[in-house]
């Protein structure tokens, strides 16, 4: 038995100020009330197996503040991945965030209770396209964005997340750089190093994230004209149009710090719809203005599922990589945090 257990009030408290997507994440104090047992026994079995959940900030809310020991983006959760001494490490995402996971910590298990086993954009590029680009593009330094396969990923050079991507690219000792597989992050690499006065000849390819590739400049005009004020914040796997007329671009952790820290009290927030209820629950004298998009991959993640995955995994729900393909996207991996943190 937990020596702490949630109530009701408590996850009310936490939740009360979101209200996104119709019903999907309204909460009364009954739907709380209803919560709070599953959420209980999840935490129960937490302590029992030595586990962890680590949670991208665009899964439910509920997930969010009543079970998840980690929230953050990918770059947050893949550091905290590596400090973790528990021996079973719940990742609440997508599988390529899980298989991240597993590549820092190929000793632990790693288990993914998401029902939707994909992500538009990790899916946009498989292992054979690499090999092909490399067969194309000889002496680039190959870069991925963190959501690709651990098998795309062993076939490159270096991982980068959004929050590094553009120090990545600056410090790599290579004038030729091919990144995949976001074309709008691509694109906007090739701005801002245009726009830096950095020397690389960038090339990139043509996957993209759904959700953030529907978001259009409609969005922040529309937005402007009704709130001058409102700050516009956005992500990089949004389009250069949208990115250029941004207040503030960012990885959602970077977003989070930006409305930390800035005066301003209104934002319109270009990403999945996670970020904006981190906005209403975590930031009370804050409004968030606009619409958001929500990730079905992302969404695809329920504590009943987080439940079943503690209580007695599916063979899907765990991680397996062969040790080869593992140690290979490891280094890629290790030359980000090399990069990034020089
Ligand atoms: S928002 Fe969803 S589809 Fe887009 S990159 Fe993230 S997980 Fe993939």
């Amino acid at each position: 038995m937990l020596k702490t257990q949630l109530t009701t009030e408590q996850l009310y408290e936490k939740l009360k100020n979101i209200k996104l997507g119709g019903q999907v994440c309204v909460y009364s104090l009954r739907k709380c009330e209803e919560l709070v047992p599953i959420i209980n026994e999840i935490n129960e079995l937490k302590e029992e197996k030595n586990a962890v959940i680590l949670a991208h900030s665009y899964i439910s809310p509920e997930i969010i503040y009543g079970v998840s020991d980690f929230v953050g983006d990918s770059y947050k959760l893949s550091r905290d991945a590596l400090t973790t001494k528990a021996t079973t490490i719940v990742f609440v995402a997508v599988r390529f965030m899980g298989e991240t996971a597993k590549i820092l910590n190929p000793e632990k298990e790693v288990l993914i209770p998401a029902k939707l086993d994909g992500c538009s954009l990790a899916d946009s590029i498989d292992p054979e396209t690499v090999q092909e680009l490399r067969r194309q593009y000889p002496g680039y330094t190959f870069i991925c964005y963190i959501n690709t396969t651990a098998h795309v990923k062993a076939l490159c050079d270096i991982t980068v997340t959004s929050a590094n991507v553009y120090k990545v690219v600056e410090k790599v000792p290579n004038d030729k750089i091919y990144f995949l597989p976001d074309k709008f992050m691509g694109q906007n690499l090739k701005n801002y190093a245009d726009r830096h006065g950095i020397k690389k000849d960038i090339k990139y390819y043509s996957g993209t994230c759904y959700v953030h590739e529907d978001y259009d400049i409609e969005d922040i005009l529309k937005v402007r004209l009704e709130y001058p004020d409102a700050k516009i914040v956005s992500h990089p796997e949004c389009n250069t149009k949208v990115i250029d007329h941004s207040d503030f671009v960012g990885s959602t952790e970077q977003m989070l710090k930006f409305m930390r820290e800035t005066p301003s009290k209104q934002f319109l927030m270009l990403t999945e719809c996670g970020l904006s209820a981190r906005l209403q629950s975590e930031f009370s004298d804050k409004q968030l203005v606009g619409s958001c998009t929500l990730c079905k991959y992302m969404k695809s993640n329920s504590l009943q599922d987080i439940l079943r995955a503690l209580k007695d995994p599916l063979p899907k729900d765990r991680v397996v990589l062969d040790e080869q393909t593992r140690l290979k996207a490891f280094k890629t991996i290790e030359a980000m945090f090399k990069y990034a943190e020089s």
